[in-house]
């Protein structure tokens, strides 16, 4: 069994987030231990989506569930977009790593992703609209990409002050 892990709070958590992670060679208990600590964390945290760097651990594993009924849980090791479509859309976007700041990202419309799945299974599915959105967030945590680099650096320096702030008050 792998020890527990938990959420790390902003902004202890950006130097896992500005890493890039290891690709996961064997799918053992550890690897699924972790899997399931983290979909217990996302669905505890009300996210649709969460990546290992978020709870400290720089390896290529995320989990997702962006259903409404929150009733399929997906894991994806090792994930890869090998495609993804020329038609963007832009959306708010939040993160468990930066809790309250939403900001406008422009993603694919639609992405074909493989990886490995739980059982150490190959995987590969097309996804659409909020999952796509989900997996090139979470894939992009992967590559030490959050997701207040895909906006202008303006757009950033706004939203991070205005957000800065709330959180001083709060506190
Ligand atoms: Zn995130």
């Amino acid at each position: 069994m792998s020890e527990n892990v938990q959420l790390l709070d902003y902004p202890e958590v950006e130097s896992f987030l500005y890493a890039e992670s290891t690709e996961i060679e064997t799918v053992d208990d550890n690897i699924v231990s972790l899997a399931h600590q983290m979909a217990h964390i996302m669905y505890n945290s009300d996210g649709i989506g969460i990546s290992a760097p978020q709870v400290g651990i720089n390896k290529r594993l995320i989990v997702l569930d962006c259903t409404e009924e929150k009733n399929n849980t997906v894991y994806i090791i090792n994930p890869v977009i090998t495609w993804q479509s020329r038609e963007i859309s832009q959306s708010p976007e939040a993160c468990l790593s930066y809790p309250g700041l939403v900001m406008p990202v422009s993603r694919p419309k639609r992405i074909k992703v493989e990886g490995v799945d739980l059982d150490g299974k190959k995987i590969s599915f097309e996804a659409s609209g909020l999952y796509a959105r989900c997996i090139c967030h979470e894939v992009d945590h992967l590559d030490g990409i959050p997701y207040i680099q895909r906006v202008s650096r303006q757009v950033r320096r706004h939203l991070i002050r205005k957000w800065k702030k709330g959180r001083n008050q709060s506190e």
